[in-house]
């Protein structure tokens, strides 16, 4: 057999790839290999063409790993490192993973951000004369975007390679520029592209969620910078168009549809590092689709995070909308809800057809019922595809494909006369008749095991492995025989790695078997000794034979059935999006059956009118505590800017946050959990509620919420939906006030989106009379002996104040700070314009330790609430002479910032 040497043609990205943090400088400069043995040598050949990854060196039963690759590992892995002979003087480091175990490890590697090189041994140790290693070669490198097995993946989620380029071809990070973005799923066959602007790339990578990122070294990814691949040079776009398309077998990409030159650049990128880690084998890849740009609803990683669409703040998966409203029966079906709630689309007709094919499942119960019973037994049929077009296919995948056949089959049948626009579910019959008849009923794990093809398949399967089974017949015959010869009831003939046939014998019948001359001692034991004689050698190699043969023969009738079935790869691959798709239609069945949950109208124009709305996530959680209370929502053009006041607690967030959901869930085709809706198409959604500090990146909450407000003031338009909470809460009260009040007033005459903004700037109600499409609501509490009742319900009006005093009590401050505190608020807003010194704060700081008789705040101990007026604060609060000059000039251009306030800000009457 040849030996191939497979150079990946991926430029080292040693020491400087961010993809390997805990690697990249774990890997000091390979050793020089001059005077190494044989086997060390090889290893120096190997390890040459892959510097970046661990290099896995198939010995036998083991991977082995050496030098800098297995101190490494073994730190990584937590296992021994040992070492193996000298190079240079010096003990080699060797550590090694037991084949049968190694996806596991390779699963930790992985996630520690290694890279590996798995190098087989490409003839068979058995019968070999020549002298030297045996060949190997790298036949796969393991990287976190081009896995393939199950126990590498998580089920429920894509598994995807990006690739990034600039337009004209060349990777750059021109601002503003565009960008050509192209992904694939080497474990599902997907590969799609966009052509986006460069300002929309954080946006698209919080909807993707990259495994592995190919991009130019100077694009920055920001927080999936530790995602980054290794760099490659990017082809000219012609050459790329070319590549796409021979990959596909088509003369012209223009075949597949309109691609961008940056598309097509990505496309090749993506398709060549694909191809290069399974060591030239083209993994099975449906072709590429193109998005184009803007098709669907854009969301920005901040909106996604605090959304919590498929992903929670913790980067946990409960409590996220997808658990909580996700039905689906297959794994390709999360995925795909999942991909649907991440990618809302934009166009009603296509957000049409998915309703209609859900709604008439509604009326369908027994096609439902059965398309139910049918999905249940599907298994992951795209996944499987992945891994038999790579070769590395289990018996178990090809039995995967014969399971979705025979459910498709069933799910035709049930949904016979669907008005659906799907991909037909039909396959040639004769596939599924084939793997019926050749795959036996029950498989081993491993094609190695035997016993995948059914008896009666294969007549020359059949005749090789009766031979080995009489085989084994005449041995249990021989057993006796010998028994009875040598006189030695208990002794048995027993197969050896090393020996072969061997007559096993225990230790007192050692002595009687030496003194026969026919019999050999072959190795002593503890508690015996095993023999060998002419007769039985000759019937190890007869038995070895024919088992041998029996093996090859299976393995050949399997390469058979896998080409079969990859014959009929792009149906199958068609076949298994349906499914998944009709798993998602039957999930959004489930929420609507209840008739809780109902068809929205997505229209083209600026609508957006929710009548009795819940928050799915909030609401499911709430199941069997309490009720959630439905609100209404109408930012229709004449009052677009809802302005939602009210304490803390009161469900101000889950109302924002409800109306956002809904839209994701309208556009992306689903049932909405309210009464009925009509929504004209988001184009792009913002959502800043609840931010935290970025410590990591150096940035405060305040930080973090100004450049989150600044994002959606760029670029928030007509078409969008702008939901906010809290802006300008993490700064001082005057600053924050200026600063909510000038969002409020761009978000409303600027960018005219239709907006929830919800503050604890309960004067910002005032502002109602001078814009003429804000309207304010609040949440509706109700006073009750002094203390504070939630009822969720957003009613019209302002809040008259914060109640945060109250909010304080209800969360089980000591009720002595309480009251301390209700006073001290009493008399700092009674006081307003007068000097902390004036203020009776100090007359009454005696703290009060025994217990309050009567806890409950009384009304009389309620905060007036003042008028604010910034400006006249922001002089009383100035003390000229402590300002430098540099303080100075800021205050100069913050008081002309407050002066700027239109002359009549609303002053708040005193109650
Ligand atoms: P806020 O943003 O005003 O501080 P939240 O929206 O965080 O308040 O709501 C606080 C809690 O109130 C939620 O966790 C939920 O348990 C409950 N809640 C909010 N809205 C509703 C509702 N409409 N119906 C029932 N319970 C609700």
């Amino acid at each position: 057999m040849t030996c191939y040497y497979v150079s990946m043609d991926l430029p080292s990205a040693a020491g400087a790839s961010p993809a390997v943090p805990s690697a990249a400088g774990a890997f000091p400069a390979i050793p020089n290999a001059a005077g190494a043995s044989p086997a060390i040598a090889q290893w120096f050949l190997l390890k040459a063409d892959h510097p970046d990854a661990l290099l896995f060196l198939r010995m036998g039963d083991f991977y082995e790993l050496f030098f800098a690759d297995a101190e490494a590992a073994a730190s990584a892995l937590d296992i021994a490192l040992t070492r193996r002979g000298e190079h240079a003087g010096l003990p080699i480091p060797m550590c090694g993973v037991p084949v049968h175990a190694a996806e596991a490890y390779l699963s930790r590697l992985i996630r520690r951000g290694f890279r590996v090189a798995v190098a087989e041994q490409m003839e068979p140790a058995k019968g070999r004369t020549g002298k030297g290693p045996l060949k190997r070669a790298v036949v796969r490198l393991v990287t976190p975007g081009t896995l393939t097995e199950d126990s590498l993946l998580d089920a429920h989620r894509p598994n995807l390679l990006l690739a990034l380029a600039s337009a004209g071809g060349a990777l750059g990070t021109s601002a503003g520029g565009a960008l050509g973005a192209a992904w694939l799923d080497v474990s599902t066959g997907l590969f799609e592209t966009e052509a986006l602007a460069t300002a929309d790339l954080p946006a698209l990578l919080g909807r993707l969620e990259p495994a592995e990122v190919l991009a130019a070294a100077d694009l920055p990814l920001g927080d999936w910078s530790d995602r980054r691949g290794p760099a490659m040079a990017a082809p000219a776009p012609a050459a790329a168009q070319r590549r796409v398309a021979e990959a596909f077998g088509a003369a012209s990409l223009d075949a597949f549809g309109t691609f961008t030159a940056a598309e097509a650049v990505a496309a090749a990128m993506a398709l060549d590092y694909a191809r290069a880690t399974q060591a030239g084998a083209m993994p099975r890849l449906s072709r590429p689709q193109p998005a184009g740009l803007g098709a669907q609803m854009m969301l920005d990683a901040a909106t996604r995070a605090s959304l919590e669409i498929t992903r929670a703040r913790d980067g946990s998966t409960a409590h996220t909308l997808v658990a909580a409203i996700g039905h689906t029966l297959t794994a390709p079906g999360a995925r795909m809800l999942a991909a649907w709630l991440g990618g809302p689309l934009l166009d009603p007709a296509a957000i049409a057809r998915r309703q209609d094919a859900w709604a008439w499942m509604l009326l369908q119960p027994e096609a439902l019922a059965d398309l139910r019973a049918a999905l249940r037994a599907t298994p992951d049929v795209s996944r499987a595809l992945g891994r038999l077009s790579v070769g590395r296919a289990a018996p178990r995948d090809l039995a995967a494909v014969g399971q979705a056949l025979a459910a498709a089959e069933a799910i035709s049948l049930a949904l016979a006369g669907a008005p659906m626009d799907l991909a037909p579910l039909n396959v040639d019959p004769a596939l599924l008749e084939l793997l019926t008849r050749a795959l036996a009923d029950t498989l081993p794990a491993r094609l190695d095991d035997g016993g995948v093809v059914a008896p009666g398949f294969d007549g020359e399967l059949d005749a090789e492995r009766r031979l080995r089974d009489d085989s084994r017949r005449v041995i249990a015959g021989l057993t006796l025989d010998y028994a009875q010869r040598y006189g030695v009831a208990s002794l048995k003939i027993k197969h050896h790695a090393q020996l072969g046939y061997v007559i096993e014998a225990p230790a007192p019948a050692v002595e009687r078997l030496q003194a026969h001359p026919d019999l050999t001692l072959r190795q002593g034991m503890a508690n015996g000794a095993r023999f060998g004689n002419a007769e039985l050698a000759d019937l190890d190699r007869r038995i070895s034979e024919a088992a041998d043969r029996a093996a090859a023969r299976e393995h050949l009738v399997f390469a058979t059935l896998v080409q079969a079935v990859l014959a009929q790869s792009d149906a199958l691959g068609a076949c298994a999006d349906t499914l998944a798709q009709l798993d998602v239609l039957q999930s959004c069945a489930r929420l609507a059956e209840g008739g809780r949950w109902c068809r929205p109208v997505v229209t083209d124009d600026d609508q957006f009118c929710i009548r009795a709305g819940r928050h799915p996530v909030v609401e499911h959680a709430l199941q069997g505590t309490a009720a959630f209370v439905p609100n209404d929502c109408d930012l229709s053009h004449a009052q677009r800017v809802l302005l939602l006041t009210g304490p803390n607690m009161a469900g101000k967030s889950t109302f924002l946050r409800q109306n956002a959901l809904i839209a994701i869930m309208a556009q992306a085709g689903l049932p909405i959990p309210a009464e009925s809706a009509r929504i004209g198409v988001v184009d792009r959604l913002f959502s800043r509620v609840g931010a935290a500090d970025d410590l990591a990146r150096g940035r405060s909450t305040f930080m973090v919420e100004m450049t989150e407000t600044a994002a959606i003031l760029h670029q928030a338009g007509p078409r969008s939906l702008v939901i906010v909470d809290e802006i300008g809460r993490g700064t001082g009260t005057l600053d924050g006030l200026a600063i909510a009040w000038a969002v409020l007033e761009a978000l409303h005459s600027q960018n005219r989106c239709r907006t929830v903004f919800a503050t604890h700037f309960h004067e910002l109600g005032q502002l109602a009379a001078h814009l003429p499409r804000l309207r304010p609501c609040t949440m509706r509490v109700k006073e009750w002996r002094g203390s504070v009742v939630f009822l969720h319900e957003v009613a019209p009006g302002a809040a008259g104040r914060s109640w945060g005093v109250h909010v304080a009590q209800l969360a089980g401050v000591p009720q002595a700070t309480v009251r301390r505190a209700a006073a001290l608020l009493n008399a700092l807003e009674k006081n307003r314009h007068g000097s902390p010194a004036e203020l009776p704060l100090f007359a009454e700081a005696v703290p009060n330790t025994t217990p309050d008789p009567t806890p409950e705040l009384g009304p009389d101990l309620l905060p007036a609430s003042p008028p604010p007026d910034p400006l006249r604060d922001a002089l009383h609060e100035l003390e000229p002479d402590g300002l430098s000059p540099r303080d100075a000039l800021e205050t100069l251009y913050r008081i002309k910032a407050l002066a700027a306030v239109p002359p009549a800000v609303p002053r708040i009457a005193s109650r």
